[in-house]
C-alpha cells in the first residue's frame, strides 16, 4: 500500500502569514502546508480521501495521474473546495460519473456547492460528473481490499474517520483527519494499524479538533507501528515537532510518501 501525504495543514493560520513569534522557520519546505488530503493506492486501486482548494496543484505536484473513487470526509471547505478540478480524472473515465462515498452531511454539501455535477454522465466533453453514495461501515473493494468507516465528532457534525486494509500485504492504514476525539469504535477499528494518521491541530485546545498531546495519545491506544500528524496549523513547527513527540508518532509533511 503506498499512501501520499498531498496535504497535511487546515485553513486557520496560512502559514505566509505566520507571526514571527509564533516561531514556524518559513525557510522549512515542510512547514508550506496545502489543506489536509490524502491519495492511497490499494494492490493498484487508487482512492482519493477529499478534494480540497489545493487539489489541482496537488495532483501536480504528486504526480497524481488516476483515480478510480474518492471518499468525502465531510463537508467542511478545506475537504471539498477542489472537487470541480476532478473533471480531468472524469474525462479519463469516458465522462462517466466518480464514485464519491461520504456521509449524508457531505452528499448535502457537494448537492449545494456543485449541482451541476451531480449527473452519471458529464454534461458536456471536460465536465466533472459526481454520483454522491453513502459509505457504508464496510466498503469491500473489486480487488478484494477493504475500507471500513466510523463516524468521529467534528463539532456539530460527523466527519469518516477511515481505515484501509490491503489485502495482498494484510496492511492496515487508519486515517482520521478532522475529528475532536477518537471514539472507542474507531479506536477499536484502528487497532494495531502499521500506520495511523490522526488530527494534531495544534498545542493548544480547539471545540472541534483534537490537540496534538490527544493524537498522541490516541496513536498509543491504538498501538499504532507508525503514526503522523496531520491538519497541522502555523502553531506546529516541523523540526522543533519531530524532536518533540514520542515514538512512534512524528509530523506528517506536504508530498510525504509512505510505503506500508
Ligand atoms: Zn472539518
Ligand atoms: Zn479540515
Amino acid at each position: 500500500m503506498e499512501l501520499i501525504f498531498l496535504g497535511c495543514g487546515t485553513s486557520q493560520g496560512v502559514p505566509l502569514i505566520a507571526h514571527p513569534n509564533e516561531g514556524l522557520d518559513l525557510s522549512d519546505r515542510r512547514n508550506h502546508r496545502t489543506r489536509s488530503s490524502v491519495h492511497v493506492v490499494l494492490d493498484g486501486l487508487h482512492v482519493q480521501v477529499d478534494c480540497g482548494p489545493e487539489f489541482r496543484l496537488q495532483c501536480l505536484w504528486n504526480d497524481i495521474r488516476h483515480i478510480d473513487l474518492v471518499l468525502l470526509t465531510h463537508g467542511h471547505a478545506d475537504h471539498m473546495m477542489g472537487f470541480d478540478d476532478l473533471r480531468r480524472f472524469c474525462e479519463m473515465r469516458g465522462g462517466h460519473a466518480m464514485p464519491v462515498y461520504t456521509t449524508d452531511e457531505g452528499e448535502q454539501r457537494l448537492r449545494t456547492c456543485f449541482p451541476y455535477a451531480i449527473t452519471e454522465k458529464a454534461i458536456s466533453g471536460g465536465y466533472v460528473a459526481l454520483r454522491p453514495l453513502r459509505m457504508p461501515p464496510v466498503l469491500e473493494l473489486p480487488n478484494g481490499c477493504r475500507i471500513r468507516s466510523a463516524l468521529l465528532p467534528h463539532g456539530s457534525i460527523s466527519s469518516l474517520g477511515l481505515v484501509f486494509e490491503e489485502k495482498s500485504s494484510g496492511k492496515k492504514l487508519a486515517y482520521f483527519n478532522d475529528c475532536h476525539r477518537v471514539t472507542d469504535e474507531a479506536l477499536e477499528m484502528g487497532m494495531h494499524a502499521d500506520v495511523a494518521v490522526l488530527d494534531g491541530l495544534r498545542p493548544l485546545p480547539h471545540p472541534t479538533h483534537m490537540t496534538i498531546d490527544a493524537a498522541c495519545e490516541a496513536a498509543l491506544a491504538m498501538r499504532a507501528r507508525r503514526a503522523f500528524i496531520t491538519h497541522m496549523t502555523q502553531l506546529v513547527d516541523y523540526a522543533t515537532w519531530k524532536k518533540k513527540l514520542p515514538a512512534p508518532v512524528e509530523p506528517a509533511y506536504d508530498g510525504l510518501r509512505v510505503t506500508l
